[in-house]
């Protein structure tokens, strides 16, 4: 729902100031699926309405619900026809997460990623990244799923540092009492990495929570897999991450997704602890160790090649991340192996939308 044009169509109309808010909340709030249910209203308003506006500036093109139905995953077809994907996550019993997308494909190339596969083909408008939010809002409504709907994490496809306009845009109005009303502690933001951004974030919204996705301790390992380590290296993320300490005093979230032979190894627990260890503050450091999601394309590296034979990346079993776990412990260095969610649902970003 584009909110700006919803405020225009009320002027255009002469409509009073009152219905603005009666309108948000049954679109924001209770999760209508149509103006039509808005009863608050005349016939002729929403008849009116819905000949003249939208409120999901997309389709759905599929919906897919993991066996233990605690994972949810849809392909969104927007206005031009591209596809975006967004994943419904329940962490725990009783509470829903959304993972939205806020570009069609990246443009950071990351070799293990599904989107980065893609390359970049657009920034999601403002509208298109909070209708995610507002389409999973419906969706719980109309299928009576119980529960509450709690955090939002930018953890699907795209770079949300390299979309800050739309991004931030879009924060503000989760964060609007009047339109989304999420608190700002609910939302994550997840970045490869890019220093500019984190300042921003730390700037502009302090209680949102930032997560790295590391991956890598050593830069020539990251350079080889994410070439977003070419322009800020570990020692400029070391020296962005110091800083956002002092401006928020808050924790962040370092991801670290298990490769099998690629990441972790015991000297690669060693580097991560170490790196850990350099930035300081370590109490708010926290690592997720996470279950890497295969994607069947092989992997080019034009250097020279830690994959197996068949350029396919595999997570590494339960048993080397327990042992990845440890040797971190060894090292002072909490961690948390994250239960990998929907795998059998492509529930890693882009994978779905790669596939056509
Ligand atoms: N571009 C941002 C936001 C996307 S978050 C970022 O990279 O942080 C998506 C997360 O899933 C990132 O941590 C990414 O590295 C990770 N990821 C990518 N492909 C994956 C896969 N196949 N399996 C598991 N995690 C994956
Ligand atoms: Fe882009 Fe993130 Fe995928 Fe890297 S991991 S290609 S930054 S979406």
């Amino acid at each position: 729902m584009d909110i700006k044009k919803l405020e225009q169509f009320l002027q255009e109309n002469n409509l009073p100031k009152f219905r603005l808010g009666q309108i948000q909340k049954a679109i924001f709030a209770d999760g209508v699926s149509s103006f039509s249910e808005i009863t608050t209203l005349s016939k002729e308003l929403r008849e009116k309405m819905e000949e003249e506006m939208r409120i999901l500036s997309f389709e759905v093109e599929k919906v897919l619900t993991a066996e233990d139905g605690q994972s949810i995953k849809a392909l969104l077809k927007t206005v031009g026809g591209d596809l975006i994907e967004t994943v419904l996550i329940s962490p725990k019993p009783g509470t829903w997460s959304a993972c939205i997308s806020c570009q069609v494909g990246c443009a950071m190339g990351c070799r293990f990623c599904a989107t980065g596969k893609m390359g970049f083909k657009r920034n999601l408008t403002t509208e298109e990244i909070t209708d995610q939010v507002l389409f999973w809002r419906q969706y719980l409504k109309r299928n009576n799923i119980e529960g509450s709907f709690s955090n939002i994490v930018y953890m699907g496809m795209g770079e949300p540092f390299l979309n800050w306009d739309n991004v931030s845009e879009s924060i503000k109005n989760l964060i609007d009492e009047k339109i989304f009303g999420f608190g700002s502690r609910s939302l994550s933001v997840s970045t490869s990495g890019i220093v500019e951004g984190i300042e921003k974030l730390a700037m502009e919204f302090p209680q949102v929570n930032l997560a790295i996705s590391l991956h890598f301790a050593s830069d020539k390992k990251r350079d080889l897999y994410m070439p977003v380590n070419k322009m800020d290296n570990l020692e400029s993320l070391r020296n962005a991450l110091k800083q956002y300490f002092e401006t928020t005093n808050r924790k962040i979230f370092l991801e670290y997704i298990m490769l099998d032979g690629i990441n972790d190894t015991a000297l690669d627990a060693k580097l991560l602890a170490d790196y850990i260890y350099s930035i300081g503050n370590t109490h708010l450091l926290h690592v997720n160790l996470i279950r890497y999601n295969t994607i069947t394309e092989k992997t080019e590296l034009n250097s020279e090649s830690e994959l197996s034979s068949e350029g396919i990346i595999n997570s590494s079993s339960k048993t080397r991340t327990q042992l990845f776990k440890q040797e971190l412990e060894k090292h002072r260095v909490n961690a948390t192996i994250r239960k990998s969610l929907g795998e059998e649902i492509k529930a890693a970003c882009g994978q779905l939308a790669g596939e056509k």
